[in-house]
């Protein structure tokens, strides 16, 4: 989706409280994110407040504005130029225990609403800060943006919900995903569901399997202490790939609403589960020492910060089905991982073979795949045609796109539906519960040693027999 053709919604919200605001998610990501979406003129009038420990300054927090916005004022449009200098001269600072009982609502009750409480904080501060607060003590319109992992299982997940909808409707909880970005949405909405070429043969009768990777080259990068407590499963696949998944197999819905969207979402994840046994249907992996990028990678146990007590994996496959009429029977494979020889991050649509192929025909003898490219997103349709030598011999063409995107970070995208107040591309709290209640016997038999801890070297293609090599799966 290109900067004009994305509506321009204005901001709902007046305030954006950040709390943690000298955590790294809102040095690395918010912040810039925020700066970005200020820049292009999409989110006018708003206040920009940061809470956190008596550690954090004012000046610190002034500073961390200052330096980010600025880099952001070369692409900025004249009155997004003037929001970046106008919000970063406005900014406040409160430090304040977030879990005190009293604090939190203290502060909220001095700023102007409606306001949006970024719990940029670690899960369990976010979990008792929210656990302090007390219904009908918050100002009218109060939004709630929570971080990933929600929960750290279906159990915990559901007890936070209720947690939440005490103190705010649901419709006021925005739970991030970043994939969820409006761009790649779209483009799996739009690519599935206006093409007549496509939208009939997203099915069972013509889908072999269907794998999404997320294998990155890069190794643990210092963030052993988010990354050695959640793993390539809970980190990637519980939460990113699953709602990829959701958007390649749901059934079309009425209309891009948020209820429409998020309830089609919410059925097919309703649906899937583990196609077997945990035992048989994932696979989880840790790198050892190797080269990556030209440079050493340490073996994951001894990275700073790693207890390797906690076997914790660096790459997670897990093999789901989809129990309904429109995919029985299809293979659902979701991989992430760390330390890759190669990075490729997409879902691969496998086809099955046309029913006959005439008499007659040679040549090709591997199914044709659709891909779909995430980061930039893309586009590869294989076709086989008639080579234009012998022309019973077929040659296999791919056609090749590069999608719309946004000129917003992933985190400006994100800050521009909570902005709004519109949630279509939050996780609704039901779904948040679905995907742990997806992957929870996968981590129960992990936690029991039922699944060996395989290892391969930093900067290869995995352990034997998977294909993270980047060719096409066969
Ligand atoms: P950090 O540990 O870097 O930052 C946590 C922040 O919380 C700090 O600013 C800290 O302040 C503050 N904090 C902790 N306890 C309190 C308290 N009692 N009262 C007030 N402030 C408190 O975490 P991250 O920024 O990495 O992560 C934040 C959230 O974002 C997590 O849920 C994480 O899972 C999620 N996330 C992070 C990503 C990342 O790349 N970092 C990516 C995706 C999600 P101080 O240090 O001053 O005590």
């Amino acid at each position: 989706m290109d900067m004009e053709s994305v509506p321009d919604t204005g901001s709902q919200v007046r305030t954006l409280l950040v709390l943690g605001a000298s955590g790294d998610l809102t040095g690395r990501l918010l912040l810039p994110g925020l700066a970005r979406l200020l820049a292009s003129g999409r989110a006018p009038g708003l206040m920009l407040a940061g809470a956190g420990s008596a550690d954090f300054t004012p000046a610190d927090w002034h500073q961390r504005v200052d330096t980010v916005f600025a880099s952001a004022k070369s692409g900025a449009t004249p009155q997004g130029s003037s929001e970046l200098d106008r919000i970063a001269a406005n900014t406040s600072y409160s430090s304040l225990d977030v879990t005190a009982p009293g604090e939190l609502s203290r502060l909220l009750a001095t700023l102007p609403g409606p306001i949006a409480v970024y719990f940029a904080l670690p899960p369990a501060v976010s979990q008792r800060a929210c656990e302090a607060l007390v219904p009908g003590e918050l100002p009218e319109g109060t939004l709630f943006v929570m971080e990933k992992p929600f929960g750290s299982d279906a159990v915990s997940a559901r007890a936070l919900n209720q947690t939440l909808v005490r103190l705010v409707p649901e419709a006021n909880i925005h739970r991030v995903d970043h994939f969820l970005g409006k761009g790649t949405v779209f483009n799996i909405l739009g690519l599935r569901f206006a093409n007549r070429i496509l939208e009939p043969v997203f099915s069972a009768d013509h889908v072999a399997k269907m794998e999404i990777f997320y294998d990155e080259d890069l190794a643990l990068e210092d963030r052993a202490g988010y990354y050695d407590h959640a793993g390539a499963l809970r980190d990637m696949i519980q939460s990113h790939l699953l709602q990829i998944l959701a958007l390649l197999t749901m059934n079309a819905p009425a209309t891009l609403g948020e209820r429409d969207v998020r309830d089609h979402l919410g059925s097919v994840l309703r649906a899937t589960s583990v196609a077997g046994t945990p035992a048989d249907s994932s696979r989880r992996a840790r790198y050892a020492a190797g080269t990556s990028q030209g440079r050493q990678v340490p073996d994951y146990a001894s990275e700073r910060g790693v207890d390797p007590a906690r076997g914790t994996e660096t790459l997670a496959e897990v093999t789901l089905k989809v129990n309904n009429s429109r995919w029985a029977g299809v293979p659902f494979i979701l991989r992430a991982g760390k330390a890759l020889g190669v990075a490729r991050k997409e879902a691969v649509i496998t086809f099955k073979p046309v029913a006959h192929l005439p008499d007659g025909f040679k040549g090709i003898d591997f199914p044709t795949t659709l891909r779909i490219g995430f980061g930039p997103d893309t586009l590869q349709l294989d076709l086989d045609v008639n080579s234009p030598g012998d022309l019973f011999t077929l040659d296999r063409v791919t056609l090749e796109a590069e999608l719309s995107s946004t000129d917003l970070l992933p985190y400006g995208e994100v800050l521009l539906g909570v902005l709004s107040g519109d949630p279509t591309l939050s996780v609704r709290g039901d779904t948040a519960e679905e995907c742990w209640r997806i992957v929870d016997p996968v981590l129960a038999a992990w936690a029991a040693d039922e699944v060996p801890l395989e290892e391969y070297p930093a900067g290869g293609p995995g352990p034997a027999g998977w294909d993270t090599n980047g060719t096409a799966p066969q």
